[in-house]
C-alpha cells in the first residue's frame, strides 16, 4: 500500500479506468476485483478504510439462516459456497465456528423449524464441504454453555459457520487490491462530479487533513458508498428519488467471565428475532438488532434502551446469574444499507437482504445492500457491469476476474500460509512474544505480522500490550501507521487493532501511551496531539453516554 501522501500526490496526475467511491467492504472488493484484471483503478474514502458500516458487523462469514424464513434459497445458497470459499483464501482471518442454537422449554415448536431450516441450510451447502447440524441433547448444550438455565433450555442443535474481524477483511482486501497495483486514499471525500456527454469524467475531491481540493479523471466511475449511495447520486442528479433505507443493528461486549461459553449461540426470541452470543477477541459479543432508523447517519450510537433488549435476550435463557449495564465493556451501532427508498418506518427485519446493482445519472454504477460474506462476488458483478457499460474501457487487455484465487493477507498459496506461519511463530517465541499475541497477529495481518515481531526484535519496548486484558501490543501502532494508511488515534485504536470495540474503558486508558507513540513516529506537535487526544477520547465517551455503560468512567468534566 503506498503511503497515503504519496498517492495524493500520484492521483490528480492520471487518468483512472475506475474510480471507486467507498472504502467499506464492497469498494475494497471492487477495486481489488477491477485492479486483478488490470484495470487502473483509484479507491477513494472519505473517513477511514471500513469505518462506515463494515466494522460493525456481527463478524459472521456466513449462509444467512435467516434469509431461509424469507425464502431467499439462492442467496443462502451463494453464501455458503462464498464462506466456503473465504476460508480457503483467507484461512488465518476466517474460521470455522461452532454455534449452538438452544431450544427453550417454551418454544419446543421452534426446535422443529429450525431443525428443518438447518436440514435446508446443509443441502444448499451440500457442495461446499460444509459440516452438517446435529441434534443436542439438553446435557450436550448444557456442556457446551454451562451458562443456560437446565430450567429453560431442554435441547438444541449444532451448526457451523465462519467468523472473522470486519475491519481486518476490509484493509487486507484493500492491500491486495494495492498490491494488484491500485490506488487507495482515505479521509478524502467525493464532492461532485465533472460530466463530460452525460458521463462522469472526472471527480471533485476534497482532502480532510490538508483542506485542499483536487479533482481525478475517471474513464468510469462506482458508487460503493453504502448507506450514503443516494447523497452522492443527488449530486449529479438533484431529482434523484431515495433507495437505500438504513436498518440499524447494534451489539455489545462484555468479559467472557460474565456469561460461560465455550461455543456461539444463535438465541431465538420471544418477538421473532435472533441474537447471537459470539465469541471474539477474547470477550463476548452479544448482538444484533434490526430496527428502521431516521437519526444522524455519521454517528449511529446504541442506546440504554437497545442494550437492555440484548440482555434481557440472554438473561432470559441464563442461570441465576445476570449480565447487567455494567458488565457492558463495549458497545456499537452499525447501519444496513437495505434496498428500497422512501420506507421509513417499515419493518426492516423483512426488508429483502439481495443486492441490487444499477446503472445511475453519468453512467455511475452503483451497489446497494449485499453482506460482507458475499463482498468477491458482488465486486465481481459490478465490474462486469462497468465493462458492459462502458465498452471502450474492454480494450481486450482486460481478463476475467481472479479474485477467487487470490489469497488474502498476503500469501501466495496454501503452503505459503504454512510455512510463513511456522516461520513467524519461530521468531515470535524467540523474541519473547506470547502465544495468544501471536495467534492475534497472524489472524489480523497475515504475512505482515513478521515485520511487527521484526519492530518487537529491534524494539522491545514494543511487545508490551495496549491493554491489559488483550494480546494486542504496542508495535502494531507503527506498523498501521507506516504500512496500513492509518493517520488518527481513532483509525489505530478502533479499526487496525480494534480495542475500541472491545473494551472502551481500557481503551480509553491507553489513549495517552498510544498517542505518545504516534507523535515519536510522526512527529506531531503539541496542537495536533491535543486535538487528537480529544477526539479519540469524545468517541469513547459518547458511546458510553448513549448507551449507559462504564458511566462511572466519565470524569465530572467530561459529562
Ligand atoms: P460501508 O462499509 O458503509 O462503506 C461505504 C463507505 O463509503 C463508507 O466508509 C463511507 O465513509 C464512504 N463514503 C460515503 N460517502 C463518501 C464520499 N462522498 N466520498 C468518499 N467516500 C464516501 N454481513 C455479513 O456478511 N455478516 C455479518 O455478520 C453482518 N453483520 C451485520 C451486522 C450489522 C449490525 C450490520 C449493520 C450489517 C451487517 N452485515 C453483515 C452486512 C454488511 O456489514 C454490510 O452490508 C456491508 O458492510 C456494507 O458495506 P458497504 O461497503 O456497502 O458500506
Amino acid at each position: 500500500m503506498k503511503p497515503r501522501s504519496q498517492a495524493l500526490e500520484t492521483a490528480p496526475l492520471r487518468e483512472f479506468d475506475l474510480v471507486v467511491i467507498g472504502g467499506g467492504i464492497v469498494g475494497a472488493g471492487i477495486a481489488q476485483d477491477a485492479a486483478s484484471r488490470g484495470m487502473s483503478v483509484l479507491l477513494i474514502e472519505k473517513n477511514d478504510f471500513s469505518s462506515g458500516t463494515s466494522s460493525k458487523t456481527t463478524k459472521l462469514i456466513h449462509g444467512g439462516l435467516r434469509y431461509l424464513e424469507q425464502f431467499h434459497f439462492s442467496l443462502t445458497r451463494e453464501l455458503c459456497h462464498e464462506r466456503a470459499r473465504l476460508e480457503q483464501l483467507a484461512p488465518q482471518l476466517v474460521r470455522d465456528f461452532s454455534f449452538v442454537l438452544p431450544i427453550a422449554k417454551e418454544q419446543r415448536w421452534m426446535g422443529l423449524k429450525a431443525n428443518v431450516g438447518l436440514t435446508l441450510y446443509d443441502f444448499l451447502a451440500r457442495d461446499a464441504n460444509a459440516r452438517r447440524h446435529v441434534r443436542l441433547t439438553q446435557r450436550e448444550v448444557l456442556e457446551s454453555a454451562p451458562a443456560l438455565s437446565p430450567n429453560v433450555v431442554v435441547s438444541g442443535l449444532r451448526f457451523h459457520d465462519c467468523i472473522t474481524d470486519d475491519s481486518r477483511l476490509v484493509i487486507e482486501v484493500v492491500k491486495s487490491a494495492c498490491q494488484e497495483g491500485a490506488l487507495a486514499i482515505n479521509y478524502v471525500e467525493v464532492t461532485g462530479f465533472e460530466l463530460t456527454n452525460n458521463r462522469v469524467s472526472a471527480v471533485k475531491c476534497h482532502d480532510r487533513y490538508s483542506g485542499k481540493d483536487f479533482s481525478v479523471r475517471a474513464r468510469a466511475c462506482v458508487n460503493a458508498a453504502g448507506i450514503w449511495t443516494d447523497h452522492l447520486m443527488s449530486m449529479i442528479d438533484s431529482s434523484w428519488r431515495p433507495s437505500v433505507t438504513p436498518a440499524k443493528g447494534i451489539h455489545i461486549m462484555v468479559p467472557q467471565s460474565s456469561f460461560e461459553t465455550n461455543t456461539a449461540l444463535f438465541l431465538p426470541t420471544l418477538d421473532k428475532r435472533y441474537v447471537f452470543v459470539v465469541p471474539w477477541q477474547r470477550a463476548l459479543m452479544i448482538g444484533t438488532t434490526d430496527t428502521p432508523y431516521d437519526g444522524n447517519i455519521e454517528i449511529p450510537l446504541a442506546s440504554a434502551d437497545e442494550v437492555d433488549y440484548l440482555l434481557s435476550v440472554v438473561n432470559s435463557y441464563s442461570g441465576e446469574k445476570r449480565i447487567n449495564r455494567s458488565d457492558v465493556i463495549a458497545s456499537w451501532a452499525g447501519l444496513r444499507p437495505l434496498v428500497g427508498g422512501g420506507t421509513s418506518g417499515k419493518d426492516t427485519r423483512k426488508m429483502s437482504r439481495e443486492h441490487l446493482i444499477f446503472v445511475g445519472p453519468g453512467s455511475v454504477i452503483g451497489l446497494i445492500g449485499g453482506k460482507l460474506t458475499n463482498y468477491r462476488i458482488m465486486a465481481n458483478q459490478v465490474v462486469d457491469k462497468v465493462l458492459a457499460t462502458i465498452p471502450e474501457l474492454n480494450s481486450g487487455s482486460i481478463k476475467a476476474s481472479r479474485t477467487a484465487r487470490i489469497m488474502l493477507g498476503g500469501f501466495t498459496d496454501k503452503q505459503d500460509f504454512l510455512t510463513i506461519t511456522a516461520q513467524v511463530a519461530a521468531k515470535a517465541r524467540r523474541n519473547g512474544i506470547e502465544p495468544a499475541t501471536l495467534d492475534h497477529l497472524i489472524a489480523s495481518y497475515g504475512k505482515d505480522s513478521e515485520v511487527i515481531v521484526d519492530m518487537v526484535q529491534e524494539d522491545a519496548s514494543l511487545n508490551q500490550r495496549i491493554c491489559p486484558d488483550f494480546p494486542q501490543i504496542m508495535a502494531e501502532i507503527p506498523f498501521a501507521l507506516l504500512h496500513e494508511s492509518a493517520v488518527s488515534l481513532e483509525d489505530l485504536l478502533f479499526r487496525r487493532t480494534r480495542l475500541g470495540m472491545v473494551h472502551q474503558g481500557q481503551c480509553l486508558e491507553a489513549v495517552p501511551k498510544v498517542a505518545r507513540l504516534v507523535q515519536a513516529c510522526l512527529g506531531w506537535d503539541d496542537t495536533r496531539m491535543n486535538v487528537e487526544l480529544e477526539a479519540v477520547e469524545q468517541t469513547i465517551r459518547d458511546h458510553f453516554k448513549s448507551s449507559h455503560t462504564q458511566e462511572h468512567l466519565l470524569s465530572p468534566a467530561a459529562s
